[in-house]
């Protein structure tokens, strides 16, 4: 019954990638996620965290689609899964004429980077995302283009311009939101990716500040779009959400406290939006929030998605933000 339904109707899946410690982690941290249903590996359904507050030994249960644990040794083989069970799926669809959203949201430090982004011994999401499209370019005699800006403060900049420049967000008279002139480049090979997305990473780091890194607090959303003789027949947005932190903990005044404000509105938001999505619910709030309006095209209607929530496995406040957020778009 429940693949009927997917299908009919598409579902935003949650699942939660809990990273391992670090080596420079105190080695005594008890960890405060564990997992006490692993059926997910037989039969897909949902799985069910504990988050274990280490200081009140309280404990708190939520459900997600799925679950995958990172372990130090195993890592690779971590994101491999994430990619072939989750994103590939949603890449297939995208060549099949449908739009898709994979976001990576959580604390900083929690690994909403390394999951995208990954380093060059471990590719994370996106160049696996990346180079799975390019191979099935060339089976489908189709090209890629890429973009990638970055949404600050509710403002919009292009991060493929040699200097990072304003987008404006613009609705037609049909209420399609589009970023107008937004840079897109073609990619013909990992090297191109490399070297646009990199330069891009670079600019986001002074975009518009000047000098402060605001890349942690800022999302930024890397599409990439397949340009057959048809014209555009799909894209995927790939997205490193800024942290959610809470401000309270953080202290945050001034510009700080501006910047927690939007985005904890916006992951707010977003989880409005999945939340009426996965829920059937005849409204869904997309004009809340800038980054739900812009992901407007490729987030529910027949479009696919995948949001990550990211886990620190030794902060409990944090995780425990992040799960309920995740838990509470997802249900139902
Ligand atoms: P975020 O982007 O959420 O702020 P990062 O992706 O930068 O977090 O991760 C924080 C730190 O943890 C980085 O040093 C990163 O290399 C490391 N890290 C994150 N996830 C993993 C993982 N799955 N395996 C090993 N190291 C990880
Ligand atoms: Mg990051």
């Amino acid at each position: 019954a429940n693949i009927l339904n997917s299908s009919s109707v598409s579902k935003v899946r949650v699942v939660l990638r809990v990273r391992p410690f670090l080596p420079r982690e105190i080695s005594d941290v008890q960890p405060c996620v564990s997992v006490i249903d692993g059926h997910h590996d037989r039969d897909d359904s949902e799985v069910a965290v504990h988050l274990k507050d280490p200081l009140s030994c309280r404990k708190e249960c939520y459900q997600l689609d799925a679950l995958f644990h990172g372990r130090d040794d195993d890592d690779e083989e971590n994101v491999k899964q994430i990619f072939d069970r989750e994103v590939n799926p949603l890449i297939q669809a995208i060549f099949n004429g449908f739009n898709a959203t994979v976001l990576a949201f959580g604390a900083t430090g929690s690994g909403k980077t390394f999951t995208m982004q990954g380093t060059d011994e471990l590719p994370g999401l996106m160049p696996l995302a990346m180079s799975t499209i390019l191979s099935l370019c060339e089976k489908t005699a189709s090209r890629a283009e890429v973009s990638y800006y970055e949404v600050y403060l509710d403002r919009c900049w292009d991060l493929l311009e040699v200097k990072a420049n304003e987008v404006a967000i613009w609705e037609d008279k049909d209420g399609q939101v589009h970023l107008k002139g937004l840079s897109s480049i073609p990619v013909n090979s990992m090297p191109e990716f490399h070297e646009a997305y990199s330069c891009g990473v670079q600019r986001r780091k002074v975009a518009h500040t000047g000098l402060n890194d605001v890349s942690s607090r800022s999302h930024g959303v890397l599409v990439i779009s397949i340009i057959s003789e048809r014209g555009v027949t799909g894209k995927i947005n790939l997205i490193d959400l800024a942290g959610n932190e809470d401000n309270r903990r953080t202290g945050n005044e001034g510009l700080r406290l501006q910047e927690s404000a939007k985005i904890n509105h916006s992951l707010f938001a977003l989880s409005n939006v999945v939340y009426a999505l996965n829920n059937n619910l005849p409204r869904v709030p997309y004009r809340e929030s800038k980054l739900t309006r812009i992901l407007q095209d490729s987030l529910g209607g027949t479009s696919r998605a995948l949001m990550v929530a990211c886990l620190n496995p030794g902060e409990y406040q944090e995780s425990l933000r992040t799960v309920s957020l995740a838990a509470r778009s997802r249900h139902i």
